[in-house]
């Protein structure tokens, strides 16, 4: 479904992203792991054009992207959650998930609202449809955040470190969510530094360092027996 090939991103004189191949089927639940800086976040920001590369191929259903590519479709076919929730203040989390139903894929009231009560119900949170995001918990914004997101349909969704500004007892509720999505079959790209997490959700763990990928494999063989050096270091912060 998403394929990278040699694929490079420059800031200046530092070579963020040096020449990514990648492949990623329909369905797979992909982890990204890494230092701080390695490019990881770097990477989620070129998948849905929110940066450009400057070398190699990035491919997402058979099409190239590039700086010519009709990245507005791209998005709604690549939804991605932040750190940050993002949520709009003077709207209430109804009018939040609608906006891009409504507004960019022009559908039906009744059918984007049936389906944002759906979302929501499938979150645990239908009872805030009309709150408004000041009057939620950092976790409950963040899963409507994820909401807002997969109401437009997407094929792919990007998570970059959904939990990190969290409160611990928060955590659980959202990584909850995420691993719902991955048993329902979504093809899923996560950033994340929950190892635990990581391990559960992922068919395949990516491990990055220098903007490049160090190593890759299935989580129980990564997990129990990385193989680089670096892999080693950055696994033994965690235990
Ligand atoms: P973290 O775990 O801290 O989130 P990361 O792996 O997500 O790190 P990136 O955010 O992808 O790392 O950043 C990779 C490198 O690119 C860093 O050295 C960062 O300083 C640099 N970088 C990222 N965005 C920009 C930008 N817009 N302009 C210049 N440099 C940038
Ligand atoms: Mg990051």
């Amino acid at each position: 479904l998403i394929e990278l090939s040699s694929f490079s991103k420059r800031f200046g004189d530092s070579q963020v992203l040096d020449g990514i191949d990648l492949r990623v089927e329909r369905g797979e639940v992909v982890v990204i792991l890494g230092p701080s800086g390695c490019g990881k976040s770097t990477l989620l920001r070129c998948l849905n054009g929110l940066e450009l590369g400057q070398g190699g191929s990035l491919r997402f259903a058979g099409r190239e992207l590039g700086a010519d590519a009709d990245w507005r479709e791209v998005r709604q076919r690549i939804g991605m959650v932040f750190q940050s929730y993002q949520l709009f203040p003077h709207k209430t989390v109804l009018q939040n998930i609608l906006l891009g139903p409504l507004k960019v894929q022009k559908r039906p009231l009744a059918e984007a609202v049936a389906q944002a009560e759906a979302l929501l119900a499938r979150v645990g949170l239908l009872d805030k449809r009309d709150a408004w995001p000041r009057e939620l918990s950092g976790g409950q914004q963040q899963r409507i955040a994820i909401v807002r997101a997969l109401c437009m349909n997407p094929e792919v969704m990007l998570f970059d470190e959904v939990t990190a500004a969290l409160d611990p007892e928060m955590v659980k509720e959202v990584l909850e969510v995420i691993l719902g999505l991955a048993e329902s079959g979504m093809t899923l790209l996560i950033v994340t530094h929950e190892m635990a997490f990581a391990r559960a959700v992922a068919d395949r763990i990516l491990f990055m360092d220098g903007g490049v990928i160090a190593e890759q494999n299935d989580p129980e063989s990564f997990f129990s027996n990385p193989r680089t050096a670096r892999a080693q270091q950055f696994l033994e912060k965690f235990s």
